[in-house]
């Protein structure tokens, strides 16, 4: 099972990442649809759950089946201290110099491959090396916080850019954002102790501290930071406790010069639950929004991660894509590793039919926008139509009828623009659209039985 795993596995990834995370797991067994898989570190398996776990999910659905589970079991090396990603103890003697230019620390060894119980390391930033400048496609959705972003990772801590707050809603790229400034930082200034935090781990590990009455190794710990990057801060929203010493920290730091990094789903001002002296911290610098990414920039994105991963499509499968994805990128992410997935498991191209046919399959009960394909079919089958004839230009009654019905539906039904739902049908501009569903509005008005009519193909979507 765990070879068909990894033959799937091997063909969504390059070969380092696979070498380096997938090659050194040890499959232990297989019962009841469940398969243990042995990892060398607790490390080892934030990683895979962080980064790989939907190679991970789609290798177990294709190996076992939808009911497959995977366990982890993981080697606890006995002569490490078994430290939790961040360690509390840390010996203080940087702060206690009073300098913080010092970033090597002595600190048991994490790493896996090595057994020496103690070794010279540079603090770990918890930074995933594949979210850079580079990988972030530039669009008018993001032009201001990618700037920002440069802007701080060129001159950490001297821009007025402090704090750099980046908010927007989800799979838009905050978290690629925010990392991608920490990496720059990281190569371009080598002694400057980066972190990466996701709020909540920054909440569990200050609820741990005072669990262990540690709160002030907590603290210095931060304190030690020269660019600190906090993800998600919203969930610290009625954590008041924690509030109060991320307060602290960030006050010492900001005064020290160092620089602060934060991402949110929303706005400032629209973040219950904070106080107020903390939200009015969060305004001292700049706040950028990422925004749905706009056509133009969906193309470019679908291009690149294809091209990454040395895919050629034809660009009227780009379109098609761009016109029915519109919610965000990690969706667009998404429905591109199921599409390559596909295509290596069929052995054929990825194609205008294959891509229509995955996205079918790609039930998503949210994000509407998947459901085009599905919102044809509805329509085709309820009024015996093919679908060549409902997406054509044929102008006879009993083919524009429901041709207009099927546009007055994903008009309703989805956030596709008026010039996407024109392009599902043969490329239509958007006074068509608009057309078609004023002409479906009235008639619905008019005659009972065509109300009901739409109303039921609408229910099959509510
Ligand atoms: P968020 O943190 O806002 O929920 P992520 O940063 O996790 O979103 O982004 C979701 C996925 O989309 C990631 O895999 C990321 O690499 C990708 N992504 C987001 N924005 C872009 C972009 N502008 N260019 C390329 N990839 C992007
Ligand atoms: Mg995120």
């Amino acid at each position: 099972v765990w070879a068909n795993c990894l033959s799937v596995i091997k063909s969504d990834l390059n070969e380092s990442s696979y070498a380096t995370w997938f090659a050194p797991i040890v499959p232990l067994r297989f019962v009841n649809n469940t398969l243990t898989i042995q990892v060398p570190s607790q490390f080892f398996y934030e990683w895979l759950e962080d980064n790989y776990v939907n190679v991970l999910r789609k290798a177990i659905d294709v190996a076992i089946g939808r009911h497959g589970l995977l366990e982890y079991s993981i080697v606890v090396d006995k002569g490490d201290k078994k430290n939790p990603p961040i360690s509390f103890n840390i010996p203080n003697q940087v702060s206690s110099n009073n300098t913080f230019g010092n970033k090597k620390i002595e600190v048991p060894s994490k790493s896996p491959f090595q057994t020496t119980p103690t070794e010279t390391l540079e603090l770990e930033s918890y930074l995933n090396p594949k979210y850079t400048f580079d990988k972030f496609i530039e669009g008018d959705c993001n032009r201001l916080g990618r700037a920002a972003g440069l802007a701080v990772a060129n001159k950490p801590g001297l821009t007025s850019f402090n704090p750099l707050m980046i908010y927007g809603g989800v799979g838009l790229g905050k978290t690629h954002l925010i990392q991608a400034i920490g990496n720059q930082i990281k190569s371009d200034y080598p002694g400057k102790f980066v972190l990466y935090v996701s709020t909540e781990k920054f909440t569990n590990q200050f609820v741990n501290a005072i669990r262990n009455n540690s709160i002030e190794s907590f603290t210095n710990f931060y304190l030690q930071v020269d660019v600190l990057i906090i993800d998600d801060v919203q969930f610290l929203s009625g954590k008041e406790k924690t509030q109060e010493t991320f307060f602290n920290i960030f006050n010492h730091l900001h005064q020290s010069g160092k620089q602060i990094i934060l991402s949110s789903d929303r706005a400032p001002r629209e973040l219950n639950g904070m106080e107020d002296r903390l939200l009015s911290r969060f305004k001292w610098g700049l706040t950028a929004d990422l925004q749905q990414p706009d056509y133009e920039t969906r193309i470019a994105i679908i291009q690149k991660k294809l091209q990454d991963d040395g895919i050629q499509i034809d660009f009227e499968v780009l379109e098609y894509l761009a016109h029915t994805i519109q919610t965000n990128v990690r969706e667009l992410e998404g429905v591109i590793i199921s599409l390559m997935a596909q295509a290596s498991l069929t052995r054929k191209d990825i194609d205008l039919e294959l891509a229509k046919s995955t996205l079918k399959s790609i039930v998503n009960e949210q994000e509407k926008e998947l459901s085009v394909e599905n919102i044809l079919d509805v329509v085709t089958t309820y009024f015996e139509v093919d679908m060549d004839t409902l997406r054509g230009k044929c102008r006879k009654k009993e083919n524009v009828f429901p041709r207009q019905v099927a546009m007055y539906l994903l008009k309703e039904l989805t956030n596709l623009p008026l010039k996407s739902i024109g392009y599902h049908f043969g490329g239509r501009d958007h006074s068509t659209v608009i057309h078609a569903v004023q002409a479906v509005s009235e008639a619905m008005e008019t005659d009972k039985s065509i109300e009901k009519t739409v109303r039921k193909l609408y229910g099959r979507f509510h």
